[in-house]
């Protein structure tokens, strides 16, 4: 049954982050990724100081709790000191305030007077000086809307701001980042909690996202864009779903938090029912090594063998809510096991909903329970590690079932490939932020805005309207083209070559990203030589149907001029009439078999022909040939 998220209370705010292509914020290193791992590796502790933290946020105490060491890759050719945080930032990147500034014109939105860079304390270790750098461009006002098919959005914020380090390792005591990513231009764009519909919160990115791309100045490709959801319903708890990078898993990420919530609120109103209380849930932790010295279970006897313990815990009344379903394939014990993953760094739980198995006993568990000891309702969580590891573990799972009875707390929660999140942390309280003494205001003036408007790109719709006009395109396609920032190039290859755009299209669409899936280094056939290619086909060199195999023929062979990779790839098209001879002889050569099973001659006369006919020739008209063929060779007799 669809859910009615209008009675449900669904309130999503969306915040678009999307990466410039220009150089770095506050220094001169390009905005350049590194595949490798760095040379030269930086360690560093963070230090918090409560003043600087004010009250304390649940987020640092979270970070104080696990205390990490923070190891930081560094790269000469793309780091400076700037990144290393040796050095003070450079003046505010020109290049990327201008293209701030253009996109706050294109979405209505008022730039501010003056730009004050502000730092905002980051606890996670993923910037190296604590803070990261963020600049207000433009605020909101009620003409700063996203229409969609469902009704308004209003934008609220214009941010510039630095990029983080990226994450390449993390456990509970390290983390690691390389230091490649750090600085590069970011553009944040926040709407209110106007949202009502996970399908409408995917069409406000796909919306916001047009726009950004329109001024051709984004970074493109996996990770240069990415959102944060703020997602709650009534009863339940705001979320921040954290760094979203597949637009088409909006709604399905949505979907599947909806259901959480409520199934959390619903294991609520069940623990209430049963009349489970905090001061029922106890911080203890029990070892139950003894029990598992002779156990089956693999996974618990390689943490013993290792000198670790296993450690038990009760939750009172909540037999049968571990193995309840909040997400899919997701349950309450696996919501449980992040918690002990993330805090204790162990690779999961064992709990009673799931036992007896994976090698536990029926006898283990009674004696276990007789220890606790504890009652037919009531359930229990397993953890085996190195006894520090397990028991941080544990509280954690202890901490995170006391919370059950409230409902659902507020989390910053990772997004998983299937459309499921994760816990990642606490949700941090509102940001702290101090002026950036290092760097002036930047005064917005009149001849700034002008400069920009002069030279406003035209609105996303324009230029798909454009391209659906001129090159008779559907609308989908001029859409594709334009969001994979092909459409330039299509245009270039269409008024170059004069062959079909569609075709063309198909080709920059459809067929390049195919012979990539199969393993064709497609990043050799750039716009000559696909111009080269259309040209062949326009003068009768090679059949249409001729373009994959010549540009993964080229691909491969980048030494060899298209000319003669078409006389190696023998694909010079043919005339009607010596197909037809092509295709006499296979039914000659093949008579008697055709003869036994003529419902099937065409199909096997067919395949023949296609083995010798393919890519010169269209495979409708080998279809016509051998159709007539058969019947006039075979029928008639
Ligand atoms: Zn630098």
């Amino acid at each position: 049954m669809p859910l009615d998220y209008a009675k449900l209370g669904l309130k999503v705010g969306l915040e678009w982050h999307q990466r410039l292509k220009t150089h770095k914020l506050f220094c001169n290193c390009p905005s350049k990724l590194k595949r490798e791992e760095g040379k030269v590796k930086l360690e560093r502790k963070l230090y918090l100081s409560e003043s600087e933290l004010g009250e304390i946020d649940p987020a640092a105490e979270f970070e104080k709790i696990r205390n990490r060491t923070f190891i930081y890759h560094v790269f000469r050719d793309v780091n400076c000191e700037v990144e290393a945080d040796e050095s003070p930032p450079l003046d505010l990147n020109k290049e990327a305030l201008e293209i701030a500034l253009t996109i706050s014109l294109m979405l209505n939105m008022q730039p501010v007077d003056e730009i004050h860079v502000m730092r905002k304390i980051v606890i996670d270790g993923s910037n190296t000086s604590g803070f990261q750098r963020t600049a207000l461009v433009a605020l909101g006002t009620n003409k700063s809307i996203v229409q969609t098919t469902s009704g308004s959005v209003k934008l609220e914020t214009l941010t510039l701001e630095e990029e983080s380090a990226f994450i390449v390792k993390t456990t509970p005591s390290l983390a690691e980042y390389k230091l490649d990513r750090l600085g590069m231009p970011l553009i944040e764009v926040a709407t209110a909690s106007d949202i009502k519909t996970p399908e409408q919160a995917r069409e406000v990115a796909e919306k916001i996202g047009m726009i950004f791309r329109s001024t051709r100045k984004v970074q493109r490709g996996l990770g240069t864009i990415r959102q944060d959801i703020n997602v709650s319903i009534k009863g339940g708890a705001r979320q921040e779903i954290k760094g979203v990078q597949k637009l088409e898993l909006i709604p399905l990420i949505l979907k599947n938090e909806v259901k959480r919530q409520l199934t959390l609120i619903k294991i609520k109103n069940e623990l209430k029912k049963r009349m489970v209380r905090e001061k029922d849930i106890k911080n203890n932790v029990y070892d139950v090594t003894e029990v598992f010295r002779e156990t089956h279970s693999r996974v618990l006897k390689k943490q013993v063998e290792k000198g670790g313990v296993i450690l038990a815990a009760m939750l009172p009344g909540f037999k049968g809510l571990l193995k309840q379903e909040i997400q899919t394939n997701k349950t309450f014990g696996y919501e449980l096991a992040t918690y002990a993953k993330v805090f204790g760094d162990v690779k999961g739980i064992f709990h009673t909903d799931e036992l007896p198995g994976y090698g536990v006993t029926e006898e283990e568990l009674k004696k276990i329970k007789k220890i606790l000891p504890c009652k037919e309702k009531d359930a229990v969580v397993i953890v085996a590690g190195k006894r520090e590891k397990a028991e941080k573990a544990l509280k954690a799972v202890i901490k995170r079932v006391k919370m059950a009875l409230n409902g659902v707390p507020s989390e910053s929660r990772r997004p998983l490939e299937d459309g499921t999140t994760e816990f990642m942390r606490p949700l941090p309280g509102p940001s702290r932020m101090y002026p950036e003494t290092d760097i002036p205001p930047i005064q917005i003036n009149e001849g700034l805005i002008k400069k920009a408007k002069r030279k406003l790109p035209p609105q996303p719709e324009e230029i798909i309207g454009q391209l659906v006009k001129k090159h008779n395109l559907t609308y989908e396609t001029a859409k594709e083209l334009f969001i994979e920032d092909k459409d330039k190039v299509f245009e270039e290859i269409v008024e170059e070559t004069k062959v079909d755009p569609k075709l063309v299209a198909s080709t920059l669409l459809n067929t390049l990203k195919s012979l990539k899936r199969n393993g064709v280094d497609v990043k050799k056939i750039g716009k000559k030589e696909l111009i080269d290619i259309f040209k062949a086909i326009r003068e009768g060199m090679a059949a249409k149907e001729a373009i994959p195999n010549i540009i993964a023929f080229l691909a491969q062979h980048s030494d060899l001029t298209l000319n003669k990779a078409l006389e190696k790839l023998d694909l010079v098209p043919i005339s009607m009439e010596e197909a037809r001879e092509i295709i006499d002889s296979i039914i000659k050569d093949n008579i008697h078999v055709l003869k036994r099973k003529r419902e099937k001659a065409v199909k096997i006369v067919m395949g023949e022909a296609m083995k010798k006919l393919r890519g010169k020739m269209d495979g409708k008209e080998v279809y016509e040939l051998v159709r007539e063929a058969v019947e006039s060779k075979l029928i008639g007799d």
